[in-house]
């Protein structure tokens, strides 16, 4: 093992996670992370909370201090991007012009945005947030405009336009589906996050797609499918990411929309692993493959993959979960809740506290919760321990946590 070379490729969630767990497993070989972003490893989630919202600063989303990397002995890599794999001779090439020689690979790409391809949507009133660049440019901008258009209703676009409200701006959110968050929650849910924004002084837009945007005098003129217009100041577009696949699959690797791994997050070479936004998986909770953009995800693979990495049996089988924060509900999804065939609410929705229990043929498969944090881990230990039907969940509703436990 101390002869081994372990390279890491992407320095974001899963790749720091990746060098954390194969040090703590005790791997002494060298461990080298690449970034292709010059700054420390940090995370993303505030970028469109907190951070955005000017409420911490940059130094509270770094993961960990310099001094980490090097107690750890993690040689950092910033600022440089791997552009090629050589399977045959295990080398890397970055764009910096060096070669890395790995003995084993991990693949933590991420995703980048997806941008809006309308005619005149590229030009510098349309921002994006993926990057803590990004997050400053918005924030900035923030600080010099009155009305902002924000493009997707989904969590990135939602958790955006909350931001923008608290700060006092004029917000209207284009979505092309009929509802917001349409890919990934229920129609109850979507109605209660609409409610939310309207109340909060958000026009929504739903079913509407921007077919132009012009900027005329620094006014943004943008025009939709159902011929409306409207003139803002910037446009914040999220809709959607896309993983960075390409390394991989110039290498040969297979992908799909993503870099396919098992459930011990190996690709298609033994030697190269890969977890994270940049991967999909078949996941047991889903029934399906999917590509999951979470932090629960990013970590929990990273973990299998250093395991992998070190010829050890730990496999991928968590619930997957995920949050998002707009003005004072704070939601937990726990399971994959599209394709459900009942529900059962429990809490008010009036009262800003409740949860939607998911089920198919019977079986819990997630919940999604409203301010109501123990019943988010309730569910999701329930989901790791057992099947729930719809009676037993109704049944044990007042202490779901002593249920979980039995
Ligand atoms: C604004 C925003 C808000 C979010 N909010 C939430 C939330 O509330 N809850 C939640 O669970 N998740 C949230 N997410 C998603 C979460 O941040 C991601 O799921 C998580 O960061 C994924 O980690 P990752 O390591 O796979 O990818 P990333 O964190 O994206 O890291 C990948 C890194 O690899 C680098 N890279 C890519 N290609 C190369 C290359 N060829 N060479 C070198 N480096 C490369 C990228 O630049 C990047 O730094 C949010 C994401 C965003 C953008």
């Amino acid at each position: 093992m101390t002869g081994d070379v372990f390279v890491v490729v992407g320095a974001g969630q899963a790749g720091i996670q990746v060098c954390n767990s194969l040090r703590n497993s005790g791997f002494s070989g060298q461990l080298i992370l690449v970034g292709d972003e010059a700054i420390l490893p940090y995370q993303r989630p505030p970028l469109s909370k907190s951070f955005l919202l000017g409420d911490i600063d940059e130094q509270r989303l770094l993961f960990r201090p310099q001094s980490h990397f090097e107690k750890q002995s993690i040689e950092l890599l910033l600022g440089t991007k791997v552009i090629a794999i050589d399977r045959s001779s295990r080398t890397i090439s970055l764009e910096c012009g060096r070669t890395l020689n790995y003995t084993k690979l991990a693949l933590t790409t991420g995703t980048r945005v997806r941008l809006l391809d309308c005619e005149g949507a590229v030009n510098t009133q349309v921002h994006y947030i993926r990057s803590l660049n990004d997050s400053i440019a918005l924030r900035n901008k923030l600080a010099e405009v009155e009305r902002v258009a924000i493009i997707g209703g989904g969590f990135v676009g939602l958790e955006v336009a909350a931001v923008t409200r608290k700060l006092g701006k004029a917000v209207t959110v284009y979505e092309a589906e009929d509802r917001l968050m349409g890919r990934v929650v229920s129609s109850m849910l979507s109605e209660f996050y609409s409610d939310l924004h309207r109340e909060n002084g958000v026009s929504l837009c739903l079913g509407e797609r921007i077919d132009k945007v012009e900027v005329c005098d620094n006014t943004v003129q943008i025009y939709t499918n159902k011929q409306h217009s409207l003139d803002c100041d910037i446009i914040v577009a999220g809709i959607g990411a896309i993983a960075n696949e390409e390394i991989a699959l110039e290498a040969g690797l297979s992908c799909d929309r993503g870099i396919i791994v098992d459930n011990r997050c190996l690709t298609t070479d033994p030697d190269i692993v890969a977890a994270g936004d940049c991967t999909v998986h078949y996941n047991q909770f889903a029934g399906k493959t999917v590509r999951l953009e979470s932090v629960q995800n990013a970590v929990d693979q990273a973990k299998v993959a250093a395991s992998t990495m070190l010829s050890g049996d730990l496999v991928y089988e968590q619930v997957p979960w995920f949050w998002s924060d707009q003005y004072d509900a704070k939601l937990q999804i726990a399971g994959i809740n599209t394709d459900y065939d009942k529900y059962l609410t429990a809490g008010r929705v009036g009262d800003n506290r409740f949860s939607i229990f998911y089920f198919k043929d019977d079986c819990l498969i997630g919940a999604d919760s409203i301010n109501d944090p123990s019943c988010h881990m309730a569910v999701r230990k329930i989901m790791t321990t057992k099947s729930a039907s719809m009676t037993q969940i109704q049944e044990n509703l007042d202490d779901l946590k002593s249920f979980a436990k039995q």
